[in-house]
């Protein structure tokens, strides 16, 4: 069934279970792992306690671009961890002014505020935009509103969650944060119609990628944009898990627009090893920030600079966003090709890319434990979608094979 590595007769830890019994023991079920302990990992490739290998075909969530063990990464985290670590921003250094300049040179943008998780870029631009709507736009105090989109994530901060519209994400941890309205993805006359002179921003990934890698229909990203620039709103994009060449793109709105006011980035900024985030935007917004206003104990420490300069100059050197579209496109259109009446939809840009099964052959999950135990990690998102973001430095042979376990497991399930 599978090409699975027999399991190494040197290895001294054959046991999963006792790792999994642990982790059961002393941690918050939050999570829901699949059954694999994992103990190494090389670019795309990662291993088990028992000596089994991997393609890891979900890079932590597309955090991991530029695969496991990445010594371009590993060497800019040593140097300068050898030289200086964390000071913290009560004083200047000699590298967040070179990695700030890179940021805003790469996305287009005049100006960036680092913090760390993605949730944390998530909240300086809510911040940011409600000031810009207290300040610039002169909405009267506490009224500003946000339009964010059905299915939408951004993180998992009790401000992001109360305007998530999965019930899960919110039940029993409010009272939520007010001034959030919710629209249909994809649905321009929605947007329009939500606008009030209240509205200071409209707050979107370019792909919903945790509902279930959601692609809007063409055109919407630049139409959205026009209908915010004609009533003064500010477009904001989280390009979290969609931005650093995850779609073909070095982001994905490059696909329709130039540049939006507002854009988050995080997950593989920091080169898949660190948290490394930050907030962008147009001057005149990220200039109603003052010193006092907002901040980050590590956010845009010389590490962390360090780590997201090299990650930019690794996208670029290596042509991520060009292998992203070319393998991304290559990638569909072989899942595409598979014969399975237990296939719904295969959708996705780049190496980002959902397939959606049809519930009455299978769940996401038991086709994600199947493709483990031939050797093929990624995660369902939700009930019915498996998502598929390998690292950018994947192989065509590499996505033959994975194809080929797909198609195994798939057709034991059908
Ligand atoms: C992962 C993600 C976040 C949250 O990032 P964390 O680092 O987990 O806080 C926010 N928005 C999007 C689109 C994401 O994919």
């Amino acid at each position: 069934m599978s090409i699975k590595i027999p399991p190494d007769p040197t290895n001294s830890n054959p046991s999963s279970d006792s790792y999994i019994a642990r982790e059961k023991k002393y941690l918050a079920t939050n999570y829901k792992p699949l059954p694999v302990v994992l103990t190494r990992g090389e670019g795309v490739w990662v291993w088990d306690v028992e000596g089994n290998k991997y393609l890891d075909f979900l890079s932590a969530y597309s955090a991991v671009s530029g695969g496991h063990h990445n010594t371009r990464i590993i060497k800019a985290m040593n140097d300068q961890l050898n030289r200086i670590d964390v000071p913290s921003r009560a004083f200047y250094t000699d590298i967040l002014g070179e990695y700030a300049e890179k940021l805003c040179a790469f996305t287009g943008m005049d100006k960036m505020l680092p913090m760390n998780t993605g949730a944390e870029a998530v909240e300086t631009a809510i911040k940011a935009a409600r000031r810009w709507g207290y300040r610039v736009k002169g909405i009267a105090p506490d009224k500003a509103r946000m339009i964010v989109c059905d299915g939408n994530f951004h993180g998992r901060t009790t401000t992001i969650i109360s305007f998530s519209s999965d019930a899960d994400y919110r039940a029993d941890f409010g009272p939520l944060t007010p001034g959030f309205d919710l629209i249909p993805f994809g649905d321009i006359d929605a947007l329009e119609a939500a606008i009030t002179p209240d509205t200071c921003a409209f707050l979107v990934e370019p792909i919903q990628a945790e509902v279930g890698i959601k692609v809007p229909p063409a055109g919407w990203l630049r139409a959205a944009q026009e209908v915010c620039k004609r009533h003064n709103v500010l477009f904001i994009l989280d390009e979290i898990q969609t931005g650093m060449a995850r779609t073909g793109q070095n982001f994905c709105f490059q696909h329709e627009i130039d540049k939006p006011d507002g854009l988050t980035l995080g997950k593989a900024l920091g080169g898949g090893i660190y948290p490394v985030s930050a907030f962008l935007a147009r001057a005149d917004v990220m200039d109603v920030f003052n010193p006092g206003s907002h901040g980050s104990t590590f956010g845009g420490n010389p590490v962390a600079a360090a780590i997201g300069l090299e990650a930019i100059r690794q996208i670029e050197d290596e042509n991520f966003a060009e292998r992203s579209a070319t393998l991304g496109q290559y990638l569909k259109d072989r899942l595409s090709r598979i014969q399975s009446p237990a296939i719904k939809d295969v959708r996705g840009m780049g190496l980002l890319i959902g397939l959606e099964i049809d519930p009455a052959y299978a769940t996401a999950r038991s086709v994600c434990e199947g493709l483990m135990q031939c050797g093929l990690l990624c995660k369902e998102t939700h009930d019915v979608v498996v998502r598929f973001a390998p690292p950018l430095i994947i192989t065509k042979n590499e996505i033959d094979w994975a194809v080929e376990q797909v198609d195994i497991v798939l057709k034991t399930l059908a």
